[in-house]
């Protein structure tokens, strides 16, 4: 488990500090956030983003949001939309949007000056027979036989390959660095590879050979200005590799040429991953259970994406504070899914109206009560700046079936016949004087006597009871269907174990029950209300059930709750 970190400095504001002091880079800081727009971001990109953005922000930076789209096989415009809506609910705002793709053509040229100076060439071996040369990290490996070809056959089959002329798989273009190097990252790595099975989403069919990862990704961060390029500890040992080609580009061009100033270099940083129990946090894993209708989509509620959360209930101060909280580090970990469940409680429970809804309804009829008249409850019990709502109050109550019990034990102090008092909340005292049954012995009704001087907010209505308990007006009550989510898998680490991960889902995540809401939630079956053009979601404390938010599947007739926690802290204990 990570430790939670105070609230100092993280090593990499420490590093950025350092930086500004020495004037590295003119003291400039600029960051990016570099998505692939294959699947919709997770909460671990969001660990990403509150760097890539937090550090721009504090240290009067830019952050640039640029999506590494260099593989067209797997990317595509959905996700380039849904990625930057999720950023801006986040609350992040970037300086530019900028493509890898906005770079194919200055990443080729360098590509044929790298050949030119003898550091690439074209390797026609199947990537199997590469693999196979490529050694281990304590034994050389294989040179190529293509290794040593000349420069002009270099730059005539490269160019073939981009007209479209080698079929896909049949030849590479790889930097000619050093197949013995302990750092199996420069044994000779691809640096493109040939696509013409799929159009690219922004540049169609302009381009029949794409970049690697990391001939494009350090190429990218140093055309754009980039002073600190943040990643995962994945990355550690791509870094010089990253260092090495950026050397090399500046021994075969010169910074003017790329419209960079001549002291520009972006240097990159590595924190650890943000992995939960309970969860998986890989886009290939999520974009697995969505095609498969293992969820209900990428946005269901028990998924990690931050649509997902966002559908849950989670609201953007929950997610950053839960960022804030566990931290960056250099050593990986997993967090607990409870503290997140934690840190949206500790949100919402300043925020959410309190509401009834009654999920296991019985009829309370009250013997001597007539007519009907509307009660003013405050929205949070003594945050009076949160305001009151109206709730109806009449002969006809639901209250939950386990609040009345025929025959109870002593120590049993809600309704039961035999003289104990119980508050409604925010209305009167009353005592149960017996109830019906249907056939089968399931209590239909319950009847009670009430203290007509005992309403809250008058004289009588300090009277202390031992319990007070809920219940909604039955004829302003609205039928409600409530989703009641839990973890999505079974286990507390599905990665971790063997087999199909797919198998070790939770059975029970998801479960659906019908309750009766106080008429007051009528207004939810209305369109959402748009805020700077994003749907606002309205939050709820369920009294005694959790907090809930409304579900975009509601509509005029029908309205949908998600459980976004209960109420209950399991991390604490
Ligand atoms: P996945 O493994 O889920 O497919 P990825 O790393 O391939 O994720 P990218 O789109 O390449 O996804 O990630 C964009 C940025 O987000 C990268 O800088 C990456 O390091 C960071 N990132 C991705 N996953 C996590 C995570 N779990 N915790 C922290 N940062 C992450
Ligand atoms: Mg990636």
């Amino acid at each position: 488990m990570d430790e939670v970190q105070e609230k100092s400095l993280n090593f990499i504001e420490q590093i950025v500090e350092k930086n500004i002091e020495e004037g590295v880079n003119d003291g400039r800081i600029q960051t990016r956030f570099p998505p692939e727009p294959n699947g919709y971001l997770h909460i671990g990109h969001v660990k990403a983003i509150c760097m890539d953005f937090g550090v721009a922000e504090k240290y009067n930076g830019i952050c640039n949001l640029r999506f590494d789209d260099t593989n067209p096989v797997k990317e595509d415009v959905e996700y380039v939309d849904s990625i930057t809506q999720d950023i801006h609910w986040l609350g992040f705002k970037w300086a530019n949007i900028f493509y890898a793709s906005d770079y194919f053509d200055k990443l080729y040229d360098l590509a044929i000056r790298f050949i030119k100076a003898g550091k690439a060439y074209v390797d026609e071996q199947t990537a199997e027979q590469i693999a196979e040369q490529k050694g281990t990290p304590t034994e050389p490996g294989k040179a190529s036989p293509y290794r040593d070809r000349p420069v002009e056959e270099n730059l005539r089959l490269f160019e073939a390959m981009q007209r479209g002329e080698i079929e896909e798989g049949k030849m590479v273009l790889r930097a000619k660095i050093d197949m013995a190097n302990p750092n199996m990252h420069f044994r000779d790595p691809i640096m493109y590879r040939i696509i013409t099975s799929h159009p690219h989403h922004r540049t169609g069919r302009k381009w029949n050979v794409y970049p690697m990862y990391d001939f494009a990704h350090g190429q990218s961060d140093y055309f754009e200005g980039v002073t600190h390029s943040i990643c995962t500890l994945e990355f550690v040992v791509h870094r010089p590799l990253y260092d090495y080609f950026i050397d090399e580009m500046l021994k075969v061009s010169k910074p003017e040429e790329w419209g960079v100033p001549a002291n520009s270099r972006p240097h990159q940083f590595e924190f650890n991953r943000l992995n939960i129990t309970y969860t998986v946090m890989s886009k290939r894993k999520m974009l697995q259970l969505v095609k498969e209708g293992l969820v209900r989509g990428w946005d269901d509620p028990r998924m990690p994406t931050v649509c997902g959360l966002r559908r849950r209930g989670y609201t953007p101060s929950a997610i950053r504070s839960f960022i804030d909280k566990i931290g960056y580090t250099k050593v990986e970990g997993m967090i607990d899914l409870g503290l997140l469940e934690h840190t949206v409680r500790e949100d919402l429970k300043e925020t959410a109206p309190r509401v009834c809804a009654i999920f296991d309804p019985v009829r309370l009829v009250l013997n001597n009560y007539e007519g009907s008249e509307t009660i003013t409850a405050q929205n949070i019990d003594g945050i009076e700046a949160l305001g009151t709502r109206e709730m109806l109050f009449g002969k006809e109550l639901w209250i939950e079936r386990g609040d009345f019990m025929e025959d109870a034990p002593k120590d049993f102090f809600r309704l039961s016949p035999g003289g104990r008092e119980v508050r409604l909340k925010n209305a009167y005292i009353i005592q149960a004087t017996g109830c019906d049954k249907d056939a089968d012995g399931n209590i239909t009704t319950v009847y009670a006597n009430v203290d007509l001087n005992s309403k809250s907010g008058t004289e009588g209505g300090n009277r202390k009871t031992k319990s007070t308990i809920n219940w909604v007006e039955c004829s302003s009550a609205v039928d409600a269907e409530a989703r009641l989510y839990d973890r999505l898998f079974a286990c507390e680490d599905p990665s971790a174990e063997e087999g199909d991960f797919r198998e070790l889902l939770n059975p029970d995540s998801l479960k659906i029950v019908n309750c009766k809401v106080e008429g007051s939630l009528r207004n939810e079956m209305h369109a959402p209300v748009l805020k700077e053009g994003i749907a606002q979601e309205n939050h709820y404390q369920f009294l005694k059930q959790g907090y809930f938010v409304v579900d975009p599947d509601t509509t005029a007739d029908h309205l949908v709750f998600n459980r976004t926690a209960s109420l209950k802290d399991n991390w604490k204990k």
